[in-house]
């Protein structure tokens, strides 16, 4: 189906009252629902059921902090003492680097540090919190890493990224993870991107990565994509919009927070991507097309923005970007 909806990104608000938008899920839906594993044990290196309950605590708490922060954290220690009470000792020996990355990161909040200082905090922090995500892979429920996707985003982030293709178990698993701490239902993210450290990871959805496979393998053809523009046959559409997902998750891990300038972004490098992806370039400026024929109205809340306009702010002068006639 074509409807473009998405988790919102978690902002946190610092005492110093700078936004901090930290990447969760984004990009565009093109699948049902996914049920939830009903095990208390997490597959693999996913979180368990008290793993889980301890992470939505530090979601609430999140939350919580960005709500006070709106208003400035009250002076004394407020970040770490609420951490503390809300949240408390973590469930399992994994979880404590977290906690103490959290730790960290509040006292630099309750110290009224700038948000430069934060930021690497809170995405550390993140990222030892999010337990599976960066387990290895293959593994044996079809979960892979995606080598040319892998190669195609690395031109866009500029330096060395993964690009993780999950089964359906698995992401059910991981967006478990994502929507504890984020506060927001599964199963309807098509990527996201991860921090570990300096180091960023894209994990994407299997609907998205079966839709990258066809891009893959040169099969999504002009016939396929003009289909979609005249009757809504929706496989070229699909195509298209998996690769600006995977350009708009190498946004992020380049280091936008801003969505509107990630999907902006994104599709501007649509053409380029594919290409690298393995499309011929014919085929790659017409998935374009079909991206920018449902730009903006199709955009979710804040993915869109009017400075995204051949000259606006959000052009990246790209020689390969086909702005439409009308923007
Ligand atoms: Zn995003």
């Amino acid at each position: 189906m074509s409807t473009v909806k998405v988790a919102p990104p978690f902002c946190v608000r610092t005492a110093a009252l700078a936004l901090m938008c930290v990447t969760t899920g984004c990009g565009s839906v093109h699948s049902a629902n996914r049920a939830v594993a009903g095990s208390s044990a997490g597959a693999a290196g996913f979180a368990n059921r008290s793993e889980l309950a301890w992470i939505a605590r530090v979601g609430t708490w999140l939350t919580g902090l960005y709500d006070v922060a709106n208003a400035n954290v009250p002076p004394g220690g407020y970040c770490v003492q609420t951490f503390r009470h809300q949240v408390g000792k973590a469930p399992t020996t994994r979880l404590k680097p977290a906690l103490q990355a959290f730790m960290s990161f509040c006292k630099k909040v309750d110290e009224g540090q700038p948000e430069g200082a934060l930021l690497s905090e809170y995405d550390k922090a993140r990222g030892l919190t999010l337990l599976g995500e960066g387990q290895q892979l293959p593994d044996g429920s079809g979960s892979y890493l995606d080598g040319h996707a892998t190669y195609a985003a690395t031109f866009i982030v500029g330096h060395d990224v993964e690009v993780r293709c999950w089964s359906g178990p698995d992401w059910s698993l991981l967006t478990r993870e994502t929507a504890a701490l984020d506060g927001v239902p599964t199963g309807k993210e098509a990527g996201l991107t991860t921090f570990a450290g300096n180091k960023a990871t894209i994990q994407l959805s299997p609907s998205t990565c079966a839709s990258l496979r066809r891009v893959e393998r040169g099969r999504v053809t002009l016939s396929e994509l003009r289909q979609w523009q005249v009757k809504r046959i929706p496989v070229g559409f699909l195509d298209s919009e998996a690769v600006k997902v995977l350009a708009h998750e190498a946004e992020h891990a380049r280091g936008v927070r801003s969505e509107a300038a990630a999907e902006c972004y994104a599709i501007q490098e649509v053409p380029a991507t594919a290409v690298e992806l393995g499309t011929d370039p014919a085929t790659a400026r017409e998935m374009d097309l079909v991206l920018w024929s449902v730009f903006p109205q199709a955009e979710p809340r804040g993915y869109s923005s009017p400075q995204c306009k051949m000259k606006g702010s959000l052009d990246l002068h790209l020689a390969a970007t086909w702005w439409p006639a009308h923007r």
